[in-house]
């Protein structure tokens, strides 16, 4: 049987934005639903330590972090709802929302933090070894590649941190990156540099991933030189792309209107998008 709900206020997403805002929003008496998405917590339950947080000298886990700000959340008068939204009408008003568990969400007001995804390179051979040995979140699979060579690709904080992490599992760290600089906090880029376990190549980009065995997985990458031209391989049985995220809009078609990356578009200064409310 389909639900129904109505609210002043929802907010999509229940990572750090989404809560913030939550937490803001009932404090204002505005009762607030957060419907959690796909993801409760968002992609801090995927990390581990966090030590960039302000307010804790020591380092905390992420998990813990989003449990607590869920927590206070709630605490202060947000409805937290677990379900996934998978239709969105902003042409009325009330804004109807569908989720997948076939409730119907009325909100007169609507907080869109539904964050992004992780990009891949998009090779067939990377989609064909998503599972057996390509990964894009090393916190979540490093642990299956203990004692063995793995591979990060990417030069962002996001990059460099899976490497430093890796080396928890791994002695044979190796970071791939297109260019000859990184794009990392320099705090991280000295860690990296400092660490015996990890190698970096520069300049070069992944063409393959190379499987093999039976059961089929991840035993090396095709590796080319962007400058020499030259190709290599580099055998690994992990391979961890970190090129960045892909906003989580799709689901908006436009609607609110969007910038070319897929991020919504906001009045400068504001968060206001182009639909009013
Ligand atoms: P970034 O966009 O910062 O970095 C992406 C990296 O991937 C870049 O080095 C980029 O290369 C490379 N890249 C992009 N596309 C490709 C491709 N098709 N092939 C090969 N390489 C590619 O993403 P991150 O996820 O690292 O970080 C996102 C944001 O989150 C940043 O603002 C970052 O600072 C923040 N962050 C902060 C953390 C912290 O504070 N502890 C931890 C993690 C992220 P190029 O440099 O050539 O463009």
């Amino acid at each position: 049987m389909s639900n129904s709900i109505s609210t002043r206020l929802a907010v999509l997403g229940s990572g750090p934005a989404g809560l913030t805002a939550a937490i803001y929003a009932a404090r204002a008496g505005l009762n607030p639903i957060v419907i959690q998405g796909i993801q409760p917590g968002g992609h801090l339950t995927t990390t581990t330590d966090v030590e960039n947080y302000p307010g804790f000298r020591e380092v905390i886990q992420g998990p813990w972090l989003m449990e607590e700000m869920q927590a206070q959340a709630e605490h202060v008068g947000t409805k937290t709802i677990w379900d996934h939204i998978t239709d969105v009408d902003l042409s009325c008003r009330p804004f109807r929302l569908t989720g997948d568990s076939g409730t119907q969400y009325f909100a007169d007001t609507l907080i869109i933090a539904t964050g992004a995804q992780a990009k891949w390179l998009n090779l067939p051979s990377e989609e064909h070894m998503k599972g057996r040995g390509a990964s894009a979140c090393a916190t979540c699979d490093g642990f299956f590649y203990r004692g063995k060579r793995v591979a990060v690709i990417g030069g962002g904080n996001t990059a460099v941190e899976e490497a430093l992490y890796l080396t928890n599992h791994s002695h044979d760290v190796t970071l791939i990156h297109r260019r000859d600089s990184l794009r990392a906090e320099k705090i991280l880029q000295d860690r990296l540099f400092a660490h015996q376990n990890i190698k970096i190549i520069w300049d070069s980009e992944v063409v393959e991933f190379v499987g093999g065995g039976n059961p089929e997985a991840l035993v090396g990458l095709d590796v080319r030189n962007r400058l020499s031209g030259e190709t290599t391989r580099l055998p690994v049985e992990g391979a961890f792309v970190a090129i960045g995220h892909k906003p989580a809009t799709d689901l908006f078609e436009g609607k609110p209107e969007l910038d070319s990356d897929g991020y919504i578009k906001v009045e400068v200064g504001t968060t206001k998008t182009s639909v009013p409310g």
